[in-house]
């Protein structure tokens, strides 16, 4: 339904909804990422979105969904579609269900003529279309592209139109439109706060937190939680409505201080950073170095760490030490340990955690051994098995076995996190040794 009522001008912005055009988001081959980045820059405003809707190059479904966004929503933002080309339809098609004429602009015709002269060519008549205004629009300069935005507004909702291009719309959003929807926002933003949970499931987290979140988001002014889990990682998403920076941080602290006592070592970051910088700023803060000895990851818990800048402080190490010979050969490990456990067990772990960190000259050495996949699981050890061990100087030492579902992908990629998780949570018991 096209609004009949207007939004008083007092009130505030507060709702809006997302239309993506182009019939090629609708293919398996190109997808929307343009409303990922959109969503963001709103809720910093304090503006929730609603609804995103995707629709293809066709007048009637546009309409069609302008129509009904506008019935919903104070503030629609449409992005594509403003090309030069027949199946770009998206300023006819909004002009039309706003029922205003359309007009070139003589502005931006010069403008469009002087960007191909620039290049020395001269503007197909094509373009002539982009110049073409709806009655009361503002044209928002595209100085990466030829598609100029609009910005509009009809009975207090406004509707914004960007180009597609993520080169064209992420700069012409940030420096064009975020300033004049903040003028028509809420003083109130949104703010919002990540605690990242290694080593539990989404089910053991949900279960300690809740009662705990439950409380916050009936406080006043409410925290809303919402729980994000990936294989070996659980985020807690706290957002709060605030005045000011300080006023959200004083809400923000007391929901994280609450849930930090209640999921204990689990929790291993409350301000964004990634489980290889939290790793990196233990070792760093204890004056400790790691040396890795790796086998079924192949390097990949070498890589985390080494993806953190400033990891040459700490970082000695990488040993990937996939065949027995080279087990032996290089990290030392005891042919009669081999032959007792087999090339999968803790002891080989150890052993291989043990000849990262005399090889590599460190404090602490790790070690990952383990069953990828698909093939060579037996009874006893199965497709996911993996040993990880972290060593430190005299006889502190940690080993673990886990089964992790998945293919040979999820399985080395969760054995990597494990590993970097049980050498994080040996640093916080302090078994550096010193
Ligand atoms: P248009 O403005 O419709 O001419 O879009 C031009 C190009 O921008 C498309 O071919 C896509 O590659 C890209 N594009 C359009 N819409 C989106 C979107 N929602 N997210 C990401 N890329 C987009
Ligand atoms: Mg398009």
């Amino acid at each position: 339904m096209k609004p009949t009522t207007a939004r008083q001008s007092d009130q505030p912005l507060s709702t809006a909804e997302i239309i993506a055009v182009g019939t090629e988001l609708l293919t398996p081959f190109r997808s929307d990422t343009n409303s990922l980045f959109l969503t963001a820059g709103l809720n910093e405003l304090g503006i929730v979105v609603r609804r995103k809707s995707i629709v293809g190059d066709r007048v009637d479904d546009l309409a069609a969904a302008v129509q009904s966004a506008l019935g919903r929503v104070e503030l629609l933002v449409i992005c594509g579609g403003l090309g030069p080309t027949e199946d770009d339809l998206t300023r006819e098609t909004v002009a039309r269900v706003l029922d205003r004429p359309l007009s070139e602009n003589p502005a931006i015709v010069a403008r469009l003529q002087a960007r191909f002269a620039r290049r020395g060519w001269t503007m197909p008549a094509n373009n002539r279309r982009q110049a073409r205004v709806p009655a009361g629009a503002v044209a928002l300069d595209n100085p990466r592209g030829t598609a100029p935005g609009l910005w509009m507004e009809h009975l207090g909702r406004v509707i914004v139109l960007l180009p597609g291009p993520p080169r064209e719309l992420e700069p012409m959003f940030t420096g064009l439109v975020q300033g004049r929807l903040a003028a028509q926002a809420t003083s109130r933003r949104l703010y919002r706060r990540v605690l990242r949970v290694a080593g539990r499931g989404e089910s053991h987290v949900e279960e300690r937190a809740q009662p705990v979140y439950e409380r916050w988001r009936r406080a006043e002014p409410g925290v809303e939680t919402t729980v994000l889990a990936s294989p070996g990682l659980v985020e807690l998403h706290l957002s709060t409505r605030a005045d000011s920076e300080p006023a959200a941080a004083a809400v923000l602290d007391g929901a994280t201080g609450e849930l930090a006592e209640t999921l204990g070592d689990d929790l291993f970051s409350t301000d964004g950073r990634s489980l290889p910088e939290v790793v990196g700023a233990l070792l760093a803060r204890e004056r400790l170095r790691v040396a890795v000895g790796e086998s079924c990851t192949g390097g990949l818990v070498m890589a985390r760490l080494v993806d953190v800048p400033g990891s040459s402080g700490y970082v000695e190490a990488g040993i990937v030490a996939y065949s027995n010979a080279v087990k032996r050969a290089v990290l030392g490990v005891p042919p009669g340990v081999l032959e007792a456990h087999g090339a999968v067990s803790e002891a080989v772990a150890l052993a291989m955690a043990d000849g990262a960190r005399r090889v590599g000259g460190a404090d602490l050495g790790v070690g990952v051994t383990g069953v990828a996949g698909p093939g060579g699981g037996t009874d006893a050890k199965p497709v996911g098995t993996v040993c990880i061990a972290v060593a430190g100087p005299g006889t502190a030492e940690v080993a673990t076995t886990v089964r992790l579902p998945g293919d040979r992908a999820m399985v080395r990629g969760q054995a990597a996190r494990i590993a970097l998780d049980l050498l994080r949570r040996a640093l916080l018991r302090g078994c550096g040794g010193t």
